[in-house]
């Protein structure tokens, strides 16, 4: 039988869960395009994004996925024949890396595998070794979240400037953005790509490019008018906001998404993250005195607050997502990138999730361990509920 009718709780990744308040100012006829209240909204929306990013840089907002915006941070900034340095812990820096070689860059990866973030001492002796600046950026993701992996980007930024190597960094927040804290600024960021579908509780559809002076004076040869993201970040008409028809209904959403977040406070939103996730971590320590089932960052101070990682062994990933999702309404997420799948799944516990839905989400997933027979240690619930207790 299943009991899985009432409001689901979608905990894969991203997209993530959609506020009620986001949904309902999507909700509306088509405005206009050409003035009133969409302009004026439009140009609200970009002192907030830098804000978010804590910075003072530009950022282009562009229709499309992230996919989308890893395009348009290396169409403006590479040519064809140029390096770049890939820092891989997980899938999707790889796949930055694959769309760097198909706009003609030479990718070099240094591969860090799926449970370990960037070692540094080897970026600063491959950096050091190009002393001709051969690389032109370095490609890093905030958080891999195909292993939930969270890389130090200031330390990375250290280690180029200790080498004192010219090259762009490039930081992924996609599954970062609005969940763990980053400082473009501060921690010397060129440029930055996030989408608008994770911790900022956004239907997929708009991504966003922050640059710095650096990255634009590194302009390549790739560039063409539509990713170009100069008249993007500096538009005489609106129109250039976008090339075209701007994506009206997710700019209404993206605004109410927005005031949420100040509304909270952008450091009260970075603290609810960490202390759930940490509640996360204390259930699954408990299941993992017994049985498959384990973490797979080891080191606390390495994973992301967003999204977790869980080895359980072929095929009991598969198994216990299914459960969760037929019988309880729970859908987790997939072991992407992993081999096999499916044994591995992900918990999603980004952007607008509290307390009782992540109480929710670990009971589930015991029940599910319980259904089927997946061996596990005990007491892993009244330690979340402490957990939550001691924190709130
Ligand atoms: C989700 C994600 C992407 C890809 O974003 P799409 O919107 O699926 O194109 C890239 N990088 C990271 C770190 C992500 O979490």
């Amino acid at each position: 039988m299943s009991l899985s009718q009432g409001r689901a709780y979608l905990a894969i990744p991203g997209p993530s869960v959609i506020p009620d308040q986001v949904l309902r100012a999507m909700h509306r006829a088509s405005p206009n395009i050409y003035e009133g209240e969409l302009h004026e909204l439009t140009a609200s929306l970009v002192p907030d994004l830098k804000e978010i990013a804590m910075t003072d840089s530009d950022v282009a907002i562009y229709i499309g996925n992230g996919h989308a915006a890893w395009e348009a941070a290396l169409a403006n900034t590479i040519s064809a024949g140029d390096t770049v340095l890939v820092l891989a812990t997980g899938r999707f820096c790889i796949g930055w890396g694959e769309m760097a070689a198909g706009l003609g860059a030479k990718v070099e990866t240094i591969d860090y595998g799926a449970q370990s973030p960037i070692g540094l001492a080897q970026v600063e002796e491959v950096l050091a070794k190009d002393k001709e600046g051969r690389i032109k950026a370095v490609l890093a993701v905030h958080v891999d979240t195909s292993t939930s992996v969270k890389n130090d980007i200031a330390s990375l930024r250290d280690v180029m400037d200790r080498v004192g190597h010219p090259a762009l960094l490039m930081a992924d927040c996609i599954a970062s953005l609005g969940c763990d804290r980053f400082e473009m600024d501060a921690w010397g960021v060129d440029v930055m790509v996030a989408g608008c579908q994770k911790g900022l509780m956004t239907p997929a559809g708009i991504s966003f490019v922050w640059f710095n002076a650096k990255a634009d004076a590194a302009r390549g040869d790739r560039v063409t008018t539509y990713w170009d993201w100069r008249p993007r970040t500096n538009p005489e008409f609106y129109f250039q906001y976008f090339d075209g028809t701007a994506p009206t209904h997710h700019l209404y959403g993206l605004r109410t998404a927005l005031d949420m977040i100040k509304a909270e406070g952008l450091d009260n939103v970075f603290a609810r993250h960490e202390k759930l996730a940490q509640v996360i971590w204390t259930a699954f320590d408990h299941w993992a005195t017994e049985g498959p089932m384990h973490l797979n960052i080891a080191d606390p101070a390495h994973r992301s607050h967003a999204v977790t990682s869980v080895s359980i062994g072929a095929p009991h990933g598969d198994a216990l997502r299914h459960w969760c999702e037929h019988k309880c309404g729970l859908t987790l997420g997939i072991g992407l990138g992993r081999s096999p799948a499916d044994a591995y799944f992900r918990v999603g516990h980004m952007g607008h999730v509290n307390a009782h839905m992540i109480m929710g989400a670990l009971g589930t997933i015991e029940a599910g361990l319980n259904a089927l027979n997946i061996p596990h240690g005990q007491g892993a619930l009244s330690a979340a509920a402490q957990a939550i207790a001691a924190r709130a």
